[in-house]
């Protein structure tokens, strides 16, 4: 850990690659250049028939022949002729000549004159060829140690030399892999880790979550004075697993944990181990507890642990390098020794998907839920982020969580921040309700757009699909009343929507308010056919709520006559999608989509029943909303009421709601 932060990257990979195809480039060039040099600039070849005549004309000096040649070295006057014609001079001073002559020194005759041959021809197994050199006068002999020397020279140049710079350089990289930290990407634990010396971040920056908070504040005390507790002899849990959705204050608790001990915390998530070579992982998990440890007292956080901690599969084979890695992370686990103050945490929002073996005692013993927050928890992470931003006394941060059911911490958080930017956009230096409010509403269905242009026929058909929400929303007793409804597109696909205003935060749903949701969720679509006769794509959204719900019904709440309290269906993974699995038989399950679809139907023939009987009020209030494209709850009221002829109430009374925010639950794309 180079400052304990191993932040080695892919680059890393590319650069090793790139090192060794530069040094390959290199050694060839330079190999090549010198055998080159080496061949070309040593004597010519010339053909026998040439060197025949060169003796012929006395202009041979001296031969020499070795078992495959004969080199030629000419007299100095056909030496300078030769030169006069060709405008080459053979040997004087090259390469070639400059390393035969240190190979030949000591083994020489010493003699100052000797010459280099100028010539080379191939051997002829000519017998008259000795007569002819005693003829011309030429010294003749033969130099067997010359044809060693040039083999022994080529043979370094073109083999040894090369095989034993890739030798090095692989020796170099080796090193590099075991040691530096993966050049290669295998090895070291290169994984992205965080380290913060200091997290500065305290149990009080962490809001809500009370029983999450009280459970961690034992591990604190432990890691301040593991002495306490290994003295009665108690053991210290090794590790902890926060399981919530994403987004809930996870990573927020754990650095908070590490605030609290005052001891570093490090960082990284569980994908990061996994890598395509197997044992990479396993061998970066050792890595990090070797590492961790170092460290001790600290922190280890790893975030996303399912990537790692999934159920071992052996009926499709399973994942070998994931199976790796999880059974080298329980073996770490089983062997660090807890006085040192280490502390395994780890996040997942899949609790149901990770390996038994993961969750015994002695590993990640501990199991925090981190939930969405509750009324008052929202209330409250408010509060904590709006410390820092400047606020008028319009702001009633109450109003905002009740608004923002099912949000959880990282939602407000953004929410807060939204709002200062609007703020700061409208250029004020405050904070006021009127941006938390558009703010809750960016956050959850996106920015206004107002360059998207419907046609008319467009703006009434969702005029009318609103309208219809809010008309049977208001038409039930059991639903809660309509705040706002608006025709104004918005980024994330919606169109349109209506906002109701839920009086108080709700844990249980009577099967009378779940019937009433599924007639308003078809509100909008029954008044489609009604005014239009003609249905759109608009309720594609509607539909698959009411389906829902229908089906949550009959298969989870036991609220059929025909099924009763027989549990049809399991939730997969309650904190993300929530999604739920059916337990049932084939013919079973066609048996529930019947009873789903007579369901839909009987709350589909209801809603268009109500709108039928109130066409005057949904003609009115469409028109006006056409005309308006965003109208209050007080505007739909009065309209409401005007058409109904009821009188209208106190400004005290209950179902006042203009001022209130909303909650936004219908909407619809395109
Ligand atoms: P998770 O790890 O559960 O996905 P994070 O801890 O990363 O969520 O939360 C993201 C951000 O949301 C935090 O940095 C913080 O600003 C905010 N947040 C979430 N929960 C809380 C909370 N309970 N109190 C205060 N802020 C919170």
């Amino acid at each position: 850990m180079d400052n304990n932060n191993k932040n080695k990257d892919p680059n890393h990979n590319r650069q090793g690659w790139g090192i060794i195809l530069v040094t390959t480039l290199l050694v060839t060039f330079i190999v090549m250049g010198l055998y080159s040099m080496m061949q070309g600039s040593g004597p010519e070849e010339i053909s026998y028939d040439k060197f025949l005549s060169l003796i012929d004309e006395g202009e041979v000096q001296e031969v020499s022949l070795n078992s495959d040649r004969i080199y030629i070295t000419l007299t100095d006057e056909a030496r300078q002729k030769e030169l006069h014609e060709t405008g080459r001079i053979s040997n004087p001073g090259n390469v070639w000549s400059q390393l035969q002559d240190q190979m030949h020194s000591g083994s020489s005759t010493g003699d100052e004159g000797e010459r280099n041959p100028d010539y080379y021809t191939g051997y002829v197994n000519d017998y008259t060829l000795v007569d002819k050199l005693e003829k011309a006068g030429v010294e003749f002999g033969s130099e067997p140690a010359d044809t060693m020397g040039q083999t022994l020279l080529e043979l370094f140049l073109t083999v040894i030399l090369p095989i034993g710079l890739m030798a090095l350089m692989l020796v170099w990289l080796m090193r590099k892999m075991t040691k530096g930290g993966g050049v290669m990407g295998i090895g070291k634990s290169n994984a992205k880790m965080y380290m913060e010396k200091e997290t500065g971040v305290t149990f009080q920056d962490v809001a809500g979550e009370d029983e999450a908070k009280e459970s961690l504040q034992e591990v604190v005390d432990f890691l301040h004075n593991p002495g306490k507790y290994s003295g009665i002899g108690a053991k210290l849990p090794k590790g902890a697993l926060l399981v919530g959705p994403p987004g809930t204050g996870k990573t927020l608790l754990a650095k908070a944990v590490a605030g609290e001990a005052k001891v570093p915390f490090f960082s990284l998530s569980g994908s990061a181990f996994v890598e395509m070579y197997v044992g990479v992982g396993a061998s970066r998990v050792r890595d990090l507890f070797k590492q961790a440890q170092q460290q001790a007292p600290c922190i280890v956080f790893i975030d996303e642990i399912d990537a790692i901690g999934k159920t071992r599969d052996s009926s499709l084979g399973g994942n070998d390098e994931r199976e790796q890695t999880l059974n080298q992370l329980l073996a770490e686990m089983d062997g660090f020794d807890t006085n040192k103050g280490l502390l395994i945490l780890a996040a997942t929002n899949r609790p149901e998907i990770l390996d038994p073996a993961l969750l015994r005692p002695g590993r990640f013993d501990r199991r925090i839920i981190v939930d969405k927050p509750d009324l008052k928890g929202r209330v409250e992470i408010l509060k904590v982020h709006a410390k820092d931003v400047r606020m008028d006394e319009s702001v009633d941060l109450e109003a905002i969580a009740l608004a923002t059911s099912g949000a959880v911490g990282s939602d407000l958080a953004n929410m807060i921040n939204e709002a200062a930017i609007n703020a700061v956009k409208h250029g004020r230096q405050v904070v006021s309700q009127k941006d938390l409010f558009e703010a809750v509403e960016v956050v959850l269905v996106g920015k206004e757009k107002k360059d998207r242009i419907m046609s008319k026929e467009e703006r009434q058909i969702v005029s009318y699909h609103e309208v219809g929400h809010a008309l049977v929303t208001a038409l039930q007793k059991n639903t809660e009343p309509v705040q706002k409804i608006t025709i104004v597109p918005r980024t994330m696909g919606a169109l349109g929507y209506v906002m109701q205003t839920p009086e108080e935060e709700k844990f249980l749903n009577t099967k009378k308010e779940l019937e009433a949701m599924i007639v308003v969720a078809l509100g909008g679509r029954a008044a489609e056919e009604l005014v239009f006769d003609t249905v759109t794509t608009g309720a594609a959204n509607d539909i698959e709520q009411a389906t829902k719900i229908a089906r949550a019904m009959i298969t989870q709440y036991g609220m059929s006559e025909r099924f009763g309290l027989m549990g049809l269906e399991s939730i997969q993974n309650r904190y993300l999608d929530g999604r739920a699995v059916l337990n049932c038989g084939d013919a079973t399950a066609g048996e529930i989509d019947e009873e789903v679809m007579k369901m839909l139907k009987a709350a589909y023939e209801e809603a268009k029943k109500l709108l039928a009987e109130n066409r005057e009020a949904l003609d009115k209030i469409a028109a006006f909303l056409i005309e308006k494209e965003t109208i209050t709850g007080k505007e739909f009221m009065k309209i409401f009421r005007e058409v109904k002829g009821i009188p209208e109430p106190d400004e005290t009374e209950e179902n006042n709601v203009g001022e209130r925010e909303g909650r936004i639950v219908m909407k619809h794309g395109e």
